[in-house]
């Protein structure tokens, strides 16, 4: 234990880099990328510091092209899932007592790791496993995964500086313990810096973790792995699984020692793990009431105002909607656009969409890839269909789909006179924006649909040059969102500028990277001692009367 007021390196955020043609970056990210995917590599479990291999293996498939071979996935079923939980029992005591510069410096350390010689790693394998381009790998894998493990030291440190008050003869003092038992963490195929953050932050506090990561995603958790083991987090610390998800989460969920849950995903999923840790509570099953920490779906919405700026709502709906292929949490799904704009909104779009290109994220040229696996093609190519087939929808551009060689979408835009549409109220997590123009006098009303069309909140944006507009809807959609942007597209939030997590069937809003997340992976001790204890029990007023 270090004896001093120590204070950890200060914190910015990860400057992104470009990639532009010719960069040194951009060559170490080709050549890593060539070298990643040329043959397919043992993805292994760990637990407890080992590998475990079984020989219920799956092929793990690059999205934009599925004849590619990434790995192999080792997966694991309730004896595989029982012996990570018994590895993170066995860790939790040594980690939990380990000062905290212990547990920060080896964040940092991934951190820098991360930033330096493993970045292409890193970047590449989120591009070839979960078919992100260059740019949008750079911001998840490599700053936004950087910026959680920098950050939520920083955020830790200054937890551990909020100490109660003491008065006259006594010292106050709370210590923050990491959680009994062990943290279930599961995570979504969508942000590598998600995967990285949810097994991660509940460690930092002192919590050892079963990992569970998407099946989809099993390629940079396993660099993620590689990275923090470097780093030299102790075996036991993390645990990672693969497998079924059923028989895995009931072996956790079942466990008398589950300490908290750290989940992002979709709504029904974490809803069924509620309700069992629910029946769990009711049976008194657990030691401790297990932490929910959920961020689950969303419908995020860009609501324009009649004065809105149309180039840059037309932007923020182009690439809101449409980057890394529509599969953000965050992503602008349903637009709500005044008459009085509608017709040059759509042809700045159109025109827009008709130079997006799209492909092999190993091409960099390309600005989107495929969507993730096939039930993903078939789930949003069932959503276009729908709008194809119906009465009230019409497609303005895309509308395509072909899975030949990989899990290919076009972007896709519908314009609907229905508010009530199946694709303005329902989550597709795919490259379909759809449109409901409303008329321009009908902002009001239109605000009440925005509000009430949707049972999630977790992203929305608003556009306008009239500051009354902004005034209303900052009021009027106060519970639609739990990231609310003025003048720019819902999706993009940044570690440490704008904390992440949405309300309603949206989850928690613990808001991941944020001194709130941490919070929920700390049981806070307090301690007082009094410096002179009283020796006599009778108080002053039984004194004798004068
Ligand atoms: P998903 O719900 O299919 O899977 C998430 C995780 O849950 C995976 O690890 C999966 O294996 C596991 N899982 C699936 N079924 C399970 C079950 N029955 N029991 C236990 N675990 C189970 O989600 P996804 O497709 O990986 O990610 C997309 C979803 O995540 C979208 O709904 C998106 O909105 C949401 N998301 C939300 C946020 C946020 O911050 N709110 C961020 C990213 C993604």
């Amino acid at each position: 234990m270090l004896h001093g007021h120590v204070r950890p390196p200060a914190v910015t955020n990860e400057p992104n880099l470009g990639y532009a043609p010719g960069s040194p970056e951009r060559a170490e990210l080709e050549r890593t990328y060539a070298a990643l995917g040329e043959r397919a590599i043992d993805l292994p479990m760990f637990i407890g510091g080992r590998e475990v291999r079984t020989s219920d293996t799956v092929p793990l498939r690059s999205p934009h092209k599925h004849s590619h071979v990434l790995g192999q996935v080792h997966r694991g079923g309730p004896g595989e899932a029982l012996a990570a939980i018994d590895a993170a029992r066995a860790a939790r005591d040594d980690w939990a007592r380990a000062p905290w510069t212990t547990r920060a410096a080896v964040l940092l350390r991934a951190a820098e790791l991360l930033a330096t010689r493993h970045r292409a790693t890193l970047n590449a394998a989120t591009m070839l496993g979960q078919s992100k381009t260059a740019h949008q790998a750079e911001i998840d894998s490599a700053c936004e995964l950087i910026d959680f493990w920098r950050f939520n030291v920083h955020f830790m440190w200054q937890l551990l500086g909020e100490q109660p008050q003491s008065s006259p003869g006594t010292w106050n003092m709370l210590e923050a313990r990491g959680l009994e038992g062990f943290v279930y963490a599961v995570t979504p195929f969508n942000f590598t810096a998600i995967a990285g953050n949810l097994p991660v932050a509940p460690a930092l506090m002192g919590c050892t973790v079963v990992w569970k990561p998407a099946a989809s995603a099993a390629f940079s958790a396993h660099f993620i792995m590689q990275i923090l083991r470097e780093a030299g987090l102790p075996p036991g610390v993390i645990n990672l699984i693969h497998g079924a998800p059923q028989p895995i989460s009931a072996a956790a969920l079942g466990h008398r020692d589950l300490g908290g849950v750290h989940f992002t995903g979709s709504t029904g999923v974490f809803n069924s793990m509620w309700g069992s840790i629910g029946a769990g509570v009711a049976e008194s099953r657990y030691r401790s009431y297990p932490r929910l920490v959920g961020e689950t779906g969303g419908k995020d919405f860009i609501l324009a105002h009649p004065s809105a700026d149309v180039d840059a709502l037309a932007v923020a709906i182009v690439r809101g909607g449409f980057e890394y292929q529509g599969q953000k949490c965050s992503a602008a799904s349903r637009v709500y656009i005044p008459d009085n704009l509608w017709l040059r909104v759509r042809d700045r779009v159109l025109a827009m969409m008709a130079e997006l290109t799209q492909g092999d994220v190993g091409d960099l040229s390309n600005f989107v890839g495929a969507v993730i696996d096939q039930p993903a093609f078939e789930r949003i190519s069932g959503y276009i269909a729908h709008a194809k087939g119906s009465a009230s929808a019409k497609i303005l551009a895309g509308g395509g789909a072909d899975s030949s060689v990989g899990w290919f979408i076009q972007p896709t835009l519908v314009e609907t006179t229905d508010p009530g549409f199946k694709l303005m109220v329902e989550e597709i997590f795919g490259p379909v924006v759809t449109a409901y123009v409303y008329p321009e006098e009908h902002f009001e009303d239109t605000l009440r649909l925005v509000d009430a069309s949707s049972p999630y909140a977790l992203t929305g944006a608003v556009f306008a040059t009239d500051r009354h507009a902004i005034e209303r809807a900052l009021v009027a959609l106060r519970h639609a969102a739990g990231n609310f942007y003025i003048n720019d597209k819902p999706t993009g939030a940044v570690v440490g500028q704008q904390p992440f997590g949405g309300a309603r069937a949206s989850g928690t809003n613990d808001k991941a990277g944020g001194v709130y997340n941490l919070l929920r992976w700390m049981s806070p001790r307090t301690i007082k001692e009094t410096l002179v204890p009283p020796i006599d029990w009778r108080y002053p007023f039984l004194g004798p009367r004068k």
